[in-house]
């Protein structure tokens, strides 16, 4: 049976007030603007799926090429790789993905809720105090089936992490690619969990975007804890820079008890949604896990010779592994302002201009005139040719700036009479609500300096 999302669209993951609040009011901006939708929504939903729309593919692309830009593009040491969702079934059983992504469940007897049982306080339901059944193994992976013939279907998996498609192309980079060890593999993609509790928007689906690198080093356990703590500082500066707050991030350390038991260190990026701390990345260290695991089940040597030290090792494995969606949620979140202005509340979103979905807005002053939007489209196309580009000519300027701060634009620009006479056009500024005469020509250099600067 097909679950619909009728009861989860926008789902909070716990009864506490701000974090609700906070989830409502991103929900409810993210439909209104067309930043997130819920998945197959005229037919009632899908539980866990969601699509992003206009504003929120543009969004979700830009924070994909700033990680691609910092991770692959600026560093000599590590390179890129976009591996296939549907693999060889048998790489599930080499990472345990088949046995260990099965978390025991419980369900009300009531309700019908279904809980994890390592996850529960209490031995009665949390939702209604029903009383629950015996716990139940569930596989995570979401399984599908390959071929025409009915009968002689193969299942297989759509991956659970990106993780392992990097893994079991480790020999395949070595000998194309003339990296040497300390390098990295980085990657984005999708996803497939079968949640047992998706919920808060896009905070749990089943189906979400992984960006992820994978750096092999030696196996020497102070030097890979070395590169492990390097690696940590710069994902948390990489979320700095891009205008999170200070005070909404903070790492939490993964206790004994927490740890994959094939790893050696684990640290989250955690994010502040609301009042409660949530999980954005992860930085593990992974020992030699994955690639002994591959070479134990495929009979390949997984081995990389060291040409300088003539030695032969696994090496160990640093990983970082963010979650697209995730990090699109708490952008919106960290963003995410009301303000009185004038007795009236302005809601605005304070994205980094380089996440934002348009760049900036170009208006002619009024729709009626046509020398003020002919000259306003031939601004807008010119600027259109270096970056995203909205156009707003429907009612009142005030109501337009209103639109754009919820877009999260920095930039709005204004055609008016006096454009038309000396030409220069008013640029209103998202934060400071300023607005400042620019000339025309000057216009594209001055916004492309403030967007980078
Ligand atoms: P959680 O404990 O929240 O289930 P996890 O520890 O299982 O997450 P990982 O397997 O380490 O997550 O995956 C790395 C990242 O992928 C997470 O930090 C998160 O950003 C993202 N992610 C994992 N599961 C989901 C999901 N169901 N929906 C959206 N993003 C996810």
């Amino acid at each position: 049976m097909v679950e619909t999302g009728a009861d989860c669209k926008f789902a909070p993951l716990s009864l506490e007030s701000i974090y609700m609040d906070l989830f409502e009011k991103i929900g409810s901006l993210a439909k209104r603007r067309g930043f997130i939708y819920p998945g197959s929504e005229i037919y009632g939903g899908l539980t866990g799926t969601w699509d992003y729309g206009p504003l929120g593919s543009e969004l979700k692309r830009n924070i994909k090429n700033e990680f691609w830009k910092t991770m692959v593009q600026e560093r000599e040491d590590v390179v890129g790789l976009d591996a296939a969702i549907i693999m060889n079934p048998k790489v599930w059983e080499a990472s345990g993905h088949l046995e260990s992504f099965s978390d025991p469940l419980v369900e009300c007897k009531k309700c019908h809720h279904r809980f994890r049982s390592d996850q529960l306080e209490g031995d009665k339901c949390p939702d209604c105090g029903g009383e629950l059944t015996s716990p139940k193994q569930f596989n995570l992976m979401v399984e599908t089936y390959l071929g025409v013939i009915e009968g002689e279907k193969q299942k297989t998996y759509l991956r659970g992490e990106i993780t392992q498609g990097v893994h079991v192309n480790f020999k395949n980079v070595l000998s194309s690619t003339r990296v040497k060890i300390p390098f990295g593999v980085a990657q984005i993609g999708k996803a497939f969990r079968n949640e047992i509790t998706p919920g808060g928007l896009t905070f749990r689906s089943r189906e979400f975007e992984q960006m992820e690198l994978q750096y092999y080093v030696k196996p020497d356990m102070k030097e890979s804890m070395k590169v492990f703590e390097e690696w940590k500082e710069r994902r948390m500066n990489w979320y700095l820079s891009l205008g999170m707050k200070k005070g909404n991030l903070r790492f939490k350390e993964h206790g004994k008890d927490e740890l994959a038991h094939y790893a050696k260190a684990a640290f989250d990026i955690e994010f502040k949604a609301g009042d409660e701390w949530k999980e954005m990345e992860g930085i593990h260290h992974r020992g030699d896990w994955d690639v002994r695991r591959h070479q134990e089940y495929s009979g390949v040597d997984m081995a990389y010779f060291d040409e300088e030290a003539k030695e032969k090792y696994l090496p160990f494995i640093i990983e970082t592994s963010g979650g697209v969606d995730r990090a699109t949620l708490f952008f919106l979140m960290n963003g995410y302002e009301e303000e009185e202005v004038n007795g009236e509340t302005r809601t605005v979103l304070r994205l980094h201009p380089k996440l934002a979905p348009y760049k900036a807005a170009v208006f002619p002053l009024l729709a009626n005139k046509p020398k003020l939007v002919e000259l306003a489209e031939k601004i807008a196309g010119d600027l259109r040719k270096d970056m995203m580009i909205a156009w707003d000519a429907r009612g009142n300027i005030g109501k337009r700036y209103r639109a754009q701060d919820e877009a999260g634009t920095p930039f709005c620009v204004t055609v008016d009479f006096d454009s038309l006479e000396k030409g220069d056009v008013t640029v209103r500024d998202r934060d400071t609500m300023k607005q400042e005469r620019v000339s025309i020509s000057e216009l594209k250099g001055r916004l492309a300096d403030r967007l980078n600067g």
